[in-house]
């Protein structure tokens, strides 16, 4: 067998979709350091202490206003702080020709994603020192399981609840596609619940498409950046790779997988906590919420540990996701199209460099999917043909 590697063209990718890529990563990773920086300072200094004694104050001693008001201020210091990374970001988008957002609906949008955040954040946070206050012993396997029931929960509400703060979604109107799914679906032995258009044109040039949600609110949502731009075929080939996560049961499978990273994640934010209490004697009790920065030095840290792993899971999955596909289209002709489109119109780098797609990308190279049909479909010309 050929290995896919081998057949990838190494400089197909344009100057300025690597450059444009090579900028984004970097942001990332600016961004990632100064929250690591900001927790760090925090501990280092003391400053954490000085706000919850601020948070007390303000709230005249009460604990969970003030574990809110302590979450509110860190907040807004990383977003104070992380605010001229988000401008450039928003920049960047123009200076590529590949958004549609104006300055004051991109200002919008920065306040409604520090609201969501600040009632996800608060909702953790609180639920997170109730149960330290309560179960000190336990305390990390209670919040471990509440957690895993607020991802379920959050997974199933994120498509009907926090979607459409952001974007627009319509039930999809095209009879041919839907036409097309229910064949999909019936080939399959299953059925995904709907089809929803997503108006992505509003903020950008982009194109995209995804399965979400859980249960009842299982969908998938295609932007109609791709409806305008794209065939039926190209579109039912999106289509069926999406509905290759479905019959795989991607969704459910990563929420496993999750829950064995946040247990692990869990039990060394227990083991760093009662180290540096009594060890260190920096804080003197579990429920201290002064801690917090040092939770999310520990999260942070494990999150980059395990970023790797998760990404290389993800590639498979797509991969899956993408062979799922082939076998449910006539041709893979539409895939490759679609894929190369997809390439030029997002301004991906269609063969990053080893490195870069291990640790970075959550789906494989464009070259190495159209490489992957182009070898499935001659491995099924000469299966034909003996
Ligand atoms: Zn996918």
């Amino acid at each position: 067998m050929v290995s896919a590697a081998a057949i990838v063209p190494t400089s197909v990718d344009s100057p300025e979709a690597r450059r444009y890529n090579r900028i984004r990563r970097w942001l990332g990773v600016a961004d990632f350091i100064l929250g690591l920086v900001l927790m760090v300072a925090l501990l280092a200094t003391g400053w954490t202490g000085t706000l919850r004694d601020i948070a007390y104050k303000a709230t005249f001693q009460h604990y969970s206003l003030a574990v809110f008001l302590y979450v509110l201020m860190l907040m807004l210091i990383g977003k104070i702080l992380g605010l001229g990374l988000d401008y450039y970001s928003f920049r960047l988008e123009h200076r590529y020709q590949l958004s549609n957002l104006r300055l004051r609906a991109w200002v919008r949008d920065e306040i409604k994603g520090f609201l969501v955040e600040m009632v996800l954040a608060g909702i953790v946070a609180e639920l997170l020192y109730f149960i330290m206050r309560q179960a000190p012993q336990h305390w990390w396997l209670i919040a471990w399981a509440a957690f895993l029931g607020l991802f379920v929960l959050l997974a199933q509400l994120a498509p009907v609840v926090l979607f459409p703060v952001f974007y627009k979604f319509a039930p999809l109107e095209n009879e041919e596609l839907k036409a097309r799914l229910v064949r999909l679906g019936e080939r399959a032995g299953t059925r995904v619940r709907g089809v929803y258009q997503w108006k992505l044109s509003e903020k950008s040039k982009k194109a995209n498409a995804a399965l979400t949600g859980l249960g009842s609110t299982r969908r998938i949502i295609l932007a109609d950046t791709l409806l305008a731009n794209y065939s039926t075929d190209e579109i039912e080939a999106v289509l069926a790779h999406e509905l290759g996560h479905h019959v795989h049961r991607h969704i459910f499978k990563s929420i496993l997988v999750q829950a064995g990273i946040t247990f692990v994640g869990f039990w060394a934010a227990n083991w760093v906590l009662h180290y540096t209490m009594d060890r260190l004697h920096v804080f003197e009790t579990l429920s201290d919420f002064a801690n917090l920065p040092l939770l999310l030095l520990v999260v942070t840290v494990l999150s980059f540990l395990v970023l790797p792993l998760l990404n290389a899971y993800s590639r498979y999955n797509e991969r899956q996701a993408d062979r799922y596909a082939f076998q449910s289209i006539a041709t893979v002709a539409p895939f490759i199209s679609a894929m190369n489109k997809l390439a030029e119109q997002n301004l991906a780098e269609r063969s990053p460099s080893q490195l870069v797609e291990w640790f970075f990308h959550s789906h494989p190279a464009i070259s190495r999917r159209v490489a992957a049909a182009e070898a499935w479909a001659k491995a099924q010309l000469s299966a034909r043909a003996t």
